[in-house]
């Protein structure tokens, strides 16, 4: 596995690929990387032959100074996760490589998906976002680009923004692994006390309720809302940011329910803030046939 820790060298090291009729697989990550981010890796080095994955933790997208300190940095845990998930090459940037003098003077901004939910709770988090991945996107040249649902906002957001800017990548979602008991992996799940980590599988509990509601034939989304709203309740040691039932085309909140839904939630437990969702269609039982499952072969990391 090839480690680059330049953009020019990763651009070069890509380009290279497609110029001897390879494919590319690209998987931005903010590392930390577990069992999620080795299914990402996975899916494209299966479908692409070759995955690349990026490490950088963008300093952008982080409101809070001491969310960004706190967040996990492993940089050799993750290159043996990397390699053992069938990737081809990491790029590892510092900061002043992607932004260098501190800063870019260029920000993208995808208007009306970035503004509600997560948008809401924490400002500017998706122009840091959607600036630094299509930055990582135009260096890395043709390729498809693999996404989780687990951050279901930013899914649309990165799909968004590469349509409206013909950026010639394919970005593919890719369902949310979740441990046993339901709770979906992320890399701030460490910071979970034993007793915190146990509470926090309501959130996925409250989702699946919600999607049993709408299943049953729900319409009223403030209805379906309030069922979640009542399990998450049960948790007194879990406050909610936001919890909702939405278009999952739009993330409004439409009048009536019909066909296709997102289910959202966001919630605080302790300092730490886990964000959930799950796909539903109303008046059927099939409850997000796309939503991952615990993946036992790519389970350890
Ligand atoms: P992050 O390093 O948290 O920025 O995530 C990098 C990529 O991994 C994003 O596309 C995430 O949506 C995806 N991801 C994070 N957690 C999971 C998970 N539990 N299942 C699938 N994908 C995930």
């Amino acid at each position: 596995m090839e480690v680059v820790d330049n953009p020019g060298g990763f651009a070069k090291a890509l380009a290279a690929r497609r110029a001897a009729g390879r494919g590319v697989g690209l998987v931005p990550t903010m590392g930390a990387l577990h069992a999620g981010h080795r299914s990402l890796v996975a899916r494209a080095a299966a479908r692409d032959g070759f995955a690349a994955v990026t490490i950088f933790v963008n300093p952008l997208q982080f409101g809070e100074r001491a969310d960004l300190d706190a967040y996990p940095k492993d940089l050799d845990a993750d290159l043996e996760v990397a390699a053992s998930a069938g990737a081809g090459l990491v790029f590892c940037p510092d900061a002043e490589q992607m932004l260098p003098g501190g800063g870019l003077l260029t920000s993208v901004r995808v208007a009306g998906l970035s503004e509600p939910w997560e948008g809401a709770s924490r400002p500017g988090h998706f122009a840091g976002v959607a600036t630094i991945v299509t930055k990582l996107l135009c260096l890395a040249g043709p390729c498809r680009a693999y996404f989780g649902e687990k951050d279901y906002q930013q899914l649309l957001v990165v799909r968004r923004l590469a349509a409206d800017l013909c950026l010639p990548v394919e970005v593919v979602g890719c369902p949310t692994v979740r441990e046993p008991d339901g709770l979906a992996l992320s890399s701030r799940n460490v910071r979970l006390t034993s007793e915190q980590r146990a509470r926090a599988t309501v959130l996925h509990r409250a989702l699946c309720q919600g999607a049993k509601a709408a299943a049953a034939g729900e319409r009223r989304p403030e209805a379906v809302r309030r069922v979640m709203a009542d399990v998450l309740a049960s948790e007194p040691a879990v406050s909610v940011d936001y919890v909702a039932a939405v278009d999952p085309d739009t993330l409004t909140v439409p009048e009536t329910l019909a066909g296709a839904v997102r289910l959202l939630v966001a919630a605080r437990i302790g300092d730490v803030r886990l964000i959930d969702n799950l796909g539903a269609a109303v008046g059927t039982a099939q409850s997000d046939p796309s939503d991952g499952l615990p993946v036992p072969a790519l389970r350890g990391a």
